[in-house]
């Protein structure tokens, strides 16, 4: 099957922190990759704008030694010499005057602007105001913010009030990037394009949801900034919270931003708050080698979190019963991140006791190896009776579809060129961002009052034991965290 490319209308884009590691890791990866597919072409212009001092020539060095080391294997030179001749580079102040004129001045009246926000939080009211009053914030013009967006609903409150004094909620595409993994959509597709799941999508049926972002590795390089975070608010608040919503959303009555975005943020007003007797926070300890994250980050008294367990429960008519479990955290056993939806079991056993307890459980896989896999009760084969096994059902399809299709692009490709075609449905409104915050906000607060130290927690483990208990006490177990 031939992949279906289709070119997005000609842009300007410009990275505000186009020489950060977001970026270079980032977004002009992505932004190549789209434009060694096809995507990409015609009159297109990316400008990189950041305080150091560059000029144009400089900025595609930059990028050429960047994208010649990181994706060598995806095009020859002449292509990487066509995408580096679309590069032009400003050096300006997000605060201050510099380079604004110059910036206004490269930009065309009749294309598509975009904004991409790669820089420091407290930079983005400036940006937006700077960027008003240069007459470059016009209906078209659209700009891209990148998380942490806030620590607490009063700072992200702060934070929209500031990008919405100079642009409409309609310009605004805040990112979450696990929106954009295919896997992601495809269990929107999975669930609202066949008959099949959405009878059995609620309490009746689901026994109960586990999501599971695991981490291998510790805070690495990223030391002082986690620390100041912790996985509440790194991952909880934004990504885990994503996903269990757009397990536990209503059908919205079609695919279009604010009719996906209301459905979500319906969901997270009714979740439950968090009793302290519901939450596990884990930090992990040193082992071997391996240095604890008190050490990795330098502050021997920190009591930030590396590890967050928690039960939560949706409180609507369609999943009240059902509760949700949510994990994450750093150095864990493997890197490995699912959502699992464990169904009940049947109701009465017609193959006897022997035959063992089955269930059903659809297996959303996000790293590695996206993937959706059904789990189902066969017979085991051969003679020797009625024995059941379980086995998985591949619902990826890859050789179905083919392996062009199934090389699918990596979620800031999918992203970006949503910006550029105007499509908000994957990003997170205004309020979605703030309800998330007012539902972590008491969990975190309840942490700070209690003055406890996070439990400690072996390298390589599931995290601390009493993130099991939060689940055998309920008589049921999380899965294994296997890649
Ligand atoms: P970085 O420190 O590597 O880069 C910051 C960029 O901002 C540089 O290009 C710098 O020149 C520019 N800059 C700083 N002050 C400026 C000013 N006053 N005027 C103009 N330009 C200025 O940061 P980063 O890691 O690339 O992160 C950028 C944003 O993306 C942050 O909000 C970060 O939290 C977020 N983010 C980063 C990652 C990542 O993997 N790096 C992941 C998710 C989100």
């Amino acid at each position: 099957m031939a992949s279906r490319v289709i070119p997005v209308d000609p842009f300007d884009l410009v990275i505000f922190g186009g020489t950060g590691d977001l970026a270079r890791r980032k977004i002009l990866p992505a932004l190549y990759r789209r434009f060694v597919a096809g995507q990409i072409e015609g009159d297109v212009r990316v400008i990189g704008a950041a305080r150091t001092d560059m000029d144009a020539a400089g900025y595609r060095e930059m990028v050429g030694a960047l994208l010649a080391e990181t994706c060598a294997a995806e095009a020859d030179a002449a292509t990487l010499q066509a995408f580096l001749a679309m590069l032009d580079y400003v050096t300006i102040d997000a605060r201050g005057s510099k380079g604004w004129d110059e910036l206004a001045a490269k930009l065309r009246a009749d294309r598509i602007r975009a904004f991409y926000f790669s820089v420091a939080p407290v930079l983005f009211a400036d940006l937006a105001e700077r960027l008003q009053r240069h007459g470059l914030s016009d209906g078209d013009a659209r700009i891209v913010v990148e998380k942490p967006f806030g620590r607490d609903l009063a700072s992200a409150r702060d934070l929209n009030r500031g990008l919405a004094a100079h642009f409409d909620e309609t310009q605004i595409y805040r990112i979450d990037h696990y929106l954009g993994k295919e896997t992601v959509q495809n269990l929107m597709a999975i669930r609202f394009g066949n008959v099949l799941f959405e009878p059995l999508w609620n309490s009746q049926y689901v026994d109960h949801i586990q999501i599971t972002v695991a981490e291998a590795g510790g805070v690495g390089g990223r030391g002082e900034y986690y620390d100041q975070t912790g996985a509440m608010r790194d991952m909880v608040q934004n990504h885990l919270m994503q996903l269990l919503c757009l397990i536990a959303m209503e059908p919205p009555a079609k695919f279009g931003p604010d009719a996906v975005r209301d459905e979500k943020l319906k969901v997270i007003r009714a979740l439950d708050p968090v009793d302290a007797s519901e939450v596990v926070r884990g930090q992990y300890a040193a082992s071997g080698d391996i240095p604890g994250y008190t050490s990795e980050v330098g502050r021997p008294d920190t009591t930030t979190e590396s590890f967050v367990a928690l039960r939560t429960h949706v409180s609507n008519w369609r999943w009240a019963g059902t509760p949700f479990y949510l994990r994450t955290g750093k150095r864990l056993r493997e890197r490995a991140s699912e959502i699992a939806v464990v169904f009940k079991d049947a109701p009465h056993s017609i193959f006897g006791a022997e035959a063992g307890r089955h269930r059903n459980i659809l297996t959303i896989r996000l790293q590695p190896n996206e993937g959706i896999e059904l789990g189902v009760t066969i017979k085991e084969p051969g003679p020797g009776g009625m024995r059941l096994i379980d086995v998985p059902l591949d619902m990826t399809f890859a050789e179905a579809l083919g392996p062009e299709e199934a090389d699918f692009p990596d979620a800031y490709e999918r992203l970006i060129m949503d910006v550029i075609r105007g499509n908000q449905t994957l990003f997170m409104r205004g309020d979605e961002v703030e309800a998330a915050w007012g539902w972590t906000d008491p969990v975190i607060a309840g942490w700070d009052r209690s003055g406890e130290r996070p439990l400690a927690y072996a390298p390589g483990t599931s995290g601390p034991d009493e993130a099991l208990r939060l689940m055998t006490r309920d008589g049921r177990r999380w899965r294994e965290i296997r890649p």
